[in-house]
């Protein structure tokens, strides 16, 4: 079938916009075609017809052109890519088809509109890419070796490398605010960081080898051409994007090829979907690790820090909970502290006091919560300036901060603490945009420039006696109206204007005798005859050009306001960073007052001392006075790992969380729940959940939980922070029990940090007979009226062991089946120690120097019959009685393998 040439229109656009649903504007209606209509037909649920009824229908399904922004948020929400394509001229206008044009192309991780973004959240777009070449300089083999990241290795470059094979390139751009960053990552630190940027979609190589499982539930994954990440193609692009001549300037050097290549796949595809100015991402900064407090991407779940583990959301984590800032700039800088929290303690402390000061002058927090509620998105907006995509609308949002901006300066004069002085002195006033956005803007601005009346009179004089002639109208047409009434003797004469005839004067046909000879009959209506004159046609085109060319000068107008904003972006952006930061610290300082918070004391050694802490996140969504507060104190003479028994629900899954929580957010710098903290910096903190405990990943989680376990064992450090929650649940009891004591044993000798382990395994808690750094607690039960009431109060010493057997009686297990199992449970229990009262479950068959403790499970010391010559009192003994004795045992060692 010849294509039409409207459909050749189509196909050529279809073609630029690579597997993008294209939405193609035709009138009033974007339409979509062929499988695209399917699909949304399908994901928005439009109706399916077809063009071209005739033998080869056309699938086709499309909306209302007013509606794109609804149906765009839609499909991008639904994982979908869509390309806009517009026309772009206008159609009474256009000889023959319309132009149209791909005039955009909107994915998850480049958003630029209002209505698809939450302001309180970042939107990165990231690209990951492998590492060059396993072939450092003199290399052993000369093979090429499949390397993490799916490529052959030693295949593509030839030049030597300092960089390590298993080294990733990561870059993450936000181009709603020009951020843009890039970093080399160990291989196996690749889940942990794009946990901790959370971008909302990621460019991979085609071909390259799936990123990590995990990670796909939270973003959209997009293929690109190898090409679009080479080294070369990112080296000139970035250097030409940037004007400079090499990226060394902003801190990249050798060893960071990865990274660049992985900015140079984030530009080019920004350029390929953008179409538009990207000036405002200015510069690429080189992210390093170190000053950060590092939490992996299985502790950022379990933590639920940014979000909740049930449904990825941000309601109910403990940003959500902990955000009392105001502006949407400081919801996202608070989210990034979270996200980073420090390991300097100077630094710590640096923000503790600025917190400290604001809890406490509550006037001042007041005032500048109030002038904070003035302040505008200025980084979003920043960036739609820059794009080409502000509004009038816009600028006035511009404006109305900067004019905020004095008072919030004032507040912050002669402040105490380092932190609010700092932030005084970098708040740029930015006194020129301001003046000129005030002078030039009316209040309240419209939301497209294109139709004028934004300008405020008196900005510019040309403007004004434009305005003048246009609307002036009235008044000439008035005595225009009545001079010629006068002139003719025609009292009811009337001067009117349609957009057929323009002006015109109407004149009743009782009068049709006066009409002056000069007037050019136009318009005959049933009663009434209606004429034009030369000179009411002269003043006609002055008016109507005098509209037009008010139109066009407000246009020039804007885009001298808008240069005038791009050309100081870079002083508004720092502004902004000043207010992001001042709403994030009294936001910390309002929450703590609120909340009754303490500040807490960072300190260089590795302890904990909490006093009636509590979990930040049931303080708060608990019913005020509730949650019980727990102490927490582990330090090398108490006991730096604290092990917590106590029957299901008593409360010690959230007691070791609030421990992890409380330490994260005194790294932040924020006061935590508690009487009174000390906290020992720590410099990374892992969360783990045994497997069955996280039903929710709906996976076989066992080889996981080990997993995760397996990375604490071999990455800890005596600085760390670890919290093990129900390890080795995943497997039968004598597996669970066995690895989760081999693990703790693990930590005690050989890493030696802070380690909170919560279980249900009680016989764990024999371990502290044996290991010295290790403290039992439980949490209080009490029994009442038959009853067992949890106390959620965290006590000393290992917990009693019957309340599961007694709850199963609570929960109506008949009696025969419960006292059966204290019976068994006496016997198991009396089972467990040695002749010495000892653990048996302890004895370890090699110290860790490699030299024999005790026999083998199966050796002398264990051996049954032991036990029964300890028993035989030899003094009553008849010698047949012993006799028999002796054959007895010598029958049982014979069946013995
Ligand atoms: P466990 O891990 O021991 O099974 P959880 O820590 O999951 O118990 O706690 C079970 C429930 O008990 C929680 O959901 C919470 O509602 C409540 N709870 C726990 N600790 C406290 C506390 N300190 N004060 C008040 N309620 C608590
Ligand atoms: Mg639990």
């Amino acid at each position: 079938m010849a294509a039409t040439p409207m459909m050749q229109q189509y196909e050529d656009a279809k073609a630029v916009c690579g597997d993008a649903l294209l939405l193609f504007r035709m009138g009033d209606f974007y339409e979509l075609f062929y499988d695209d209509a399917k699909t949304v037909a399908r994901v928005l649920g439009l109706t399916l017809t077809s063009r071209d009824k005739g033998e080869n229908p056309i699938p086709m399904a499309g909306f209302p052109h007013h509606q794109l922004d609804s149906y765009l948020g839609k499909l991008i929400t639904a994982g979908f890519r869509a390309a806009v394509c517009e026309q772009v001229e206008d159609p009474k206008l256009a000889k023959g088809l319309v132009k149209r044009e791909v005039t955009r192309v909107v994915t998850p991780g480049t958003l630029t509109d209002d209505a698809l973004l939450d302001p309180h959240e970042s939107n990165y777009l990231a690209a990951v890419v492998g590492p060059v070449t396993g072939r450092v300089a003199g290399a052993e083999s000369a093979k090429p070796q499949r390397e993490a990241f799916g490529r052959v290795a030693g295949a593509e470059s030839a030049k030597p490398q300092r960089q390590s094979s298993t080294d990733i390139g990561v870059a993450w751009a936000e181009l709603s605010t020009g951020r843009f960053f890039a970093a080399v990552f160990p291989a196996n630190r690749l889940a942990d960081q794009l946990a901790r940027i959370q971008p909302s979609e990621c460019l991979v190589s085609e071909g390259a080898e799936p990123l990590p499982d995990q990670l796909h539930r939270s973003m959209a994954l997009t293929q690109r051409p190898a090409w679009a990440f080479s080294h070369d193609g990112a080296v000139s692009a970035l250097s030409k994007h940037f004007g400079t001549a090499s990226l060394e300037g902003f801190g990249f050097g050798n060893g960071d090829e990865a990274a660049i290549r992985a900015a140079g796949a984030v530009l080019d595809y920004l350029v390929e979907t953008q179409k538009s100015s990207l000036d405002h991402l200015d510069r690429l900064i080189p992210y390093r690790v170190g000053g950060m407090l590092e939490i992996d991407e299985a502790t950022r779940r379990s933590l639920e820090i940014t979000r909740t583990i049930r449904d990825g959301r941000r309601e109910g984590s403990l940003l959500a909970v902990l955000d009392r800032t105001i502006t949407a700039m400081g919801a996202r800088m608070l989210a990034d502290w979270l996200a980073n929290p420090l390991t300097d303690i100077k630094a710590i402390d640096g923000r503790l006091d600025a917190v400290e000061e604001l809890i406490g002058d509550g006037a001042l927090r007041r005032d500048l919560r109030e002038h904070l509620r003035g302040v505008y998105d200025v980084e979003r907006l920043l960036a739609r300036v820059t794009t080409g995509r502000a509004s009038p609308r816009d600028l006035n949002f511009i404006g109305r901060t900067l004019s905020n901006l004095p008072k919030v300066k004032a507040k912050l004069t002669a402040r105490k603490s380092r932190y609010l002085c700092q932030l005084e002195s970098d708040l740029d006033l930015c006194p020129d945009v301001r003046s000129k956005l005030e002078a030039a803007l009316i209040d309240d601005c419209p939301l497209v420039a294109r139709d004028g009346g934004f300008i405020r009179d008196g900005f510019s004089s040309e403007l004004d006696a434009l305005r003048e002639l246009a609307t002036g109208g009235k008044q000439w047409i008035a005595r225009y109206q009545a001079e010629e009434a006068q002139h003719s003797g025609i009292t009811s004469l009337k001067v009117g204007f349609n957009q057929v005839f323009g002006y015109y004067i109407e004149i009743t046909n009782t009068h049709r005798e006066k009409v002056p000879q000069h007037y050019i009959r136009k318009q005959t209506l049933k009663n009434a005859e209606r004429y034009i004159t030369p000179e009411l046609k002269e003043y006609e085109e002055k008016v109507l050009s005098a509209d037009e060319k008010a139109k066009a000068l407000e246009g020039e107008l804007f885009l001298e306001l808008r240069d005038l904003v791009q050309a100081s972006a870079r002083r508004l952006q720092s502004t902004a960073a000043v207010l992001a930061q001042l709403d994030v610290l009294v936001s910390l300082a309002e929450l703590a007052r609120e909340r009754g918070y303490c500040r807490p004391q960072p300190v260089d050694e590795p302890i904990l001392k909490i006093l009636d802490g509590r979990h930040p996140v049931l303080d708060i969504l608990e019913p005020q006075g509730t949650f019980v507060p727990n102490d927490c104190e582990a330090d090398a003479d108490e006991g730096l790992m604290l092990l917590i028994t106590g029957p299901n629900m008593a409360g010690k899954s959230t007691y070791i969380r609030q421990v992890a929580l409380i330490t994260l957010m005194a790294q932040m710098g924020s006061f935590v729940p508690a009487r009174e903290a000390t906290i020992g910096v720590a410099d990374r903190i892992f969360a783990r959940v045994g497997a069955s405990d996280e039903l929710s990943r709906g996976q076989s989680t066992f080889m996981v939980e080990m997993t995760e376990t397996a990375r604490i064992l071999n990455t800890a450090t005596a600085r760390s922070l670890v919290i093990l929650d129900e390890i080795g649940r995943g497997t039968s009891t004598y597996d669970g029990v066995s690895l989760a004591w081999a693990i703790i044993e693990h930590i005690h000798d050989t890493i030696g940090c802070r380690t909170l382990f919560a279980t249900h395994y009680h016989e764990l808690t024999d371990l502290q007979s044996t290991l010295s750094g290790i403290k039992n607690l439980n949490v209080a039960v009490k029994e009442w009226e038959d009853n067992v009431v949890f106390l959620h109060k965290i006590v000393a010493g290992a917990a009693d062991k019957c309340y599961g057997i007694h709850v199963a009686r609570l929960a109506g297990v008949p009696r025969e089946v419960n006292e059966r199992a204290k019976q068994i449970l006496a016997q198991l229990e009396s089972e467990h120690l040695d002749p010495e009262g000892r653990p048996k479950i302890a004895r370890r068959t090699k110290n860790r120097r490699g030299g024999d403790i005790q026999l083998t499970l199966f050796g002398f010391a264990d051996h049954p019959l032991l036990e029964k010559i300890r028993a035989a009192d030899v003094n009553t003994l008849t010698p047949l009685d012993a006799l028999q004795l002796v054959n007895q045992w010598h029958a049982e060692l014979s069946n013995e393998p």
